[in-house]
This record gives structure tokens, C-alpha cells and sequence, in this order.
């Protein structure tokens, strides 16, 4: 992470107490998108990574991750792939469910815009408990293409999130580039 930035990004994040419901601490990334040069600072960050790693697709979790997927794939030189909700892609594809901490939830990727000779990295904003990264992860895996790497601006350290990633991964890097 370079110089400064760091220090430039968190000062970017505004964190909203009991939102969306009590006792959640809520990252707001609004203030950072709103302001180029911070904003310009991760997505330059993010696609050096991409770029280190040979990523040629950016896979972005809905909805943040598709904030700061899109120009990091184009940064880097790569294509942008959506996860969505379940049900909001036209097009054939996999799901994979995964639970929260009431009930489950479940993502769904368009596995025909991947190939076996692809290598991802998987964008997203805040890693909370992990799940929601580790079940993309999963998704990319069964597409069939290579896994490169997952990236995200923000890790909730108080959380075993980061583990539970690392975990998921195996041999593939993980980067938050804040732990807060
Ligand atoms: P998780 O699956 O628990 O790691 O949650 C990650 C997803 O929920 C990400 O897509 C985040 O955008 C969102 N999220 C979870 N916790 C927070 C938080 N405290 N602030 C902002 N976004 C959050």
C-alpha cells in the first residue's frame, strides 16, 4: 500500500452507528467515491494489483463491489463480471448459497463470460464475516477458471472474516487494503 494512502482512504470512510439496524457499525464509502482523488488513489491501488497478478477479469460482489470493480478492470486492463442477488441476471447461470446470521442468502455469476484460461480477482468493498466473499469465491472456482485473488478496500479485524478467507483461498493472495 503506498505512502499516505492508507491514511487517505480512512479518512474517506464515514462509519454510521446502528445502521441498517442496532449495533452494526455501517462503512460508508459515499464521501470516498465522492471525492476523485481518493477514489481515483484505490482504484489506481487496486488495479496495480490486478496487474501484478495477471488478473484478466474482475469479478465485483453486488453492489459496492461493482463501484469499484468496473474501473479497476478497465485500469487494469481487464473485463468486469457481476455477482448479483439471486434472480437479477438474464442469462444461464450458478448459485451458491450461503448463510447469515438469520437465515441465508444467495449469489449468482453468468459462468458462460468466464473461461477456463481466465484469472480473477474478486473486488468488493467491506469484508465482514466472510461469507459472502467465500461464497464468490466458491463461484468462481465452479466457473472453472483460475482464481487469482481476492481484494478488498476494507477487513473488519474484529471479525474472523480475513480467516475465513484466507482459509477459502488456499494458495491465492488476499489483500485488505484497511483493517479497521
Ligand atoms: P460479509 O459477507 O459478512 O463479509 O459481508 C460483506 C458484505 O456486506 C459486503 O458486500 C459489504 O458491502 C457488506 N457489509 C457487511 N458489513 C458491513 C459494514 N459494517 N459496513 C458496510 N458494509 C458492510
Amino acid at each position: 500500500v503506498p505512502d499516505g494512502l492508507s491514511e487517505l482512504l480512512l479518512s474517506r470512510v464515514r462509519e454510521v452507528p446502528d445502521y441498517p439496524k442496532p449495533g452494526i457499525a455501517f462503512k460508508d464509502i459515499t464521501p470516498l467515491l465522492a471525492d476523485p482523488e481518493a477514489f481515483g488513489a484505490l482504484v489506481e491501488a487496486l488495479a496495480t494489483l490486478a496487474r501484478e497478478l495477471g488478473a484478466t477479469k474482475i469479478v465485483g460482489l453486488e453492489a459496492r463491489g461493482f463501484i469499484l470493480g468496473a474501473p479497476v478492470a478497465l485500469a487494469a486492463g481487464a473485463g468486469f463480471i457481476p455477482v448479483r442477488k439471486a434472480g437479477k441476471l438474464p442469462g444461464a447461470t450458478l448459485a451458491q448459497s450461503y448463510d447469515l446470521e438469520y437465515g441465508s442468502a444467495e449469489i449468482e455469476i453468468h459462468a458462460e463470460d468466464l473461461t477456463a484460461d481466465d484469472r480473477v480477482l474478486v473486488v468488493d468493498d467491506v469484508l465482514a464475516t466472510g461469507g459472502t466473499a467465500e461464497a464468490a469465491i466458491s463461484l468462481v472456482r465452479r466457473t472453472g477458471a483460475g482464481l487469482v485473488g481476492l481484494a478488498v478496500l476494507m477487513e473488519l479485524g474484529f471479525l474472523p472474516g480475513g480467516e475465513r478467507v484466507r482459509k477459502a483461498l488456499g494458495d491465492a493472495p488476499y489483500q485488505a487494503l484497511l483493517t479497521v
